[in-house]
């Protein structure tokens, strides 16, 4: 039984389809999970925002809180002057006067901390409209993605397709002896299952090849790389170069 031989423009063929092909799976499994980050990532900023907003409400809550509380300790110092002007004995006009001071002191201290918070105001605010802001940015991002693989996805589709059948076609001009080994080794490496000679090197694995390995494959014997397993073939023009070094 004789060896049989190849057309080494159909392994050419194979080569550039296989990585074709991948390249444009490459991009339909990509659209989806760029999505799918943005996605996560507009949720993400929305659950931030939320949380400032909450902050911000909780903040103004206890300030409100104090203001009263500082505006009710007010009228009570002003109660409590009403009752010392009738105050009946000089231990009850004294006692008043310490409750009064006791009471300013402390709303003194509120209103330190009145004024602190008023001061933080504007921080709470400012968090929100970063957060409004930042959640604004991913939604953009977000429906960026979505068009650009929208219109994008049925082209690949449609060259996905087409190269699909291109690849059966040519895989269907290998010699039948060839088909099985081929597609083991397609299975194992997908676009890499072929490689081309450079340098009389396999491009794969950069092995060498021997010499009357390099010839046979110029001849189009089906030779796989011994290292890697790669199907080899010599890129386009490498024959009549070879053929002129012979004359
Ligand atoms: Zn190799």
């Amino acid at each position: 039984m004789s060896t049989p031989t190849i057309d080494l423009e159909i392994l050419r063929t194979l080569h550039r389809l296989h990585r074709q092909l991948s390249d444009v799976r490459e991009r339909l499994d990509r659209g989806p999970k760029q999505i799918k980050a943005a996605e996560a990532n507009a949720a993400h900023r929305q659950t931030l925002l939320e949380q400032a907003r909450t902050d911000e409400k909780a903040f103004r809550v206890a300030l409100d809180q104090k203001q009263l509380q500082f505006k009710g300790a007010e009228v009570q110092v002003k109660d409590l002057e009403i009752k010392r002007n009738t105050a009946q004995s000089n231990r009850e006009y004294q006692l008043l006067t310490e409750q009064i001071q006791a009471t300013r002191m402390a709303n003194d201290v509120l209103a330190d901390e009145i004024l602190e918070a008023l001061d933080r105001t504007e921080q709470y605010k400012d968090r929100i409209r970063q957060a409004e802001a930042e959640l604004s940015a991913a939604k953009g991002k977000l429906d960026k993605v979505q068009t650009a693989f929208c219109s994008e996805e049925p082209q690949l589709k449609e060259k996905m397709k087409q190269l699909e059948t291109e690849l059966k076609t040519a895989e269907e001009s290998l010699p039948p002896e060839i088909r099985e080994p081929y597609r083991r080794v397609v299975r194992q490496r997908g676009e890499d299952a072929l490689a081309s000679v450079e340098n009389q090197s396999c491009s794969g694995c950069h092995q060498k090849i021997p010499l009357n390995t390099y010839s046979l494959i110029l001849v189009g014997q089906p030779i796989f790389c011994k290292t890697c397993g790669r199907m080899l073939y010599t890129p386009e023009g490498h024959v009549r170069e070879a053929r002129k070094e012979e004359e």
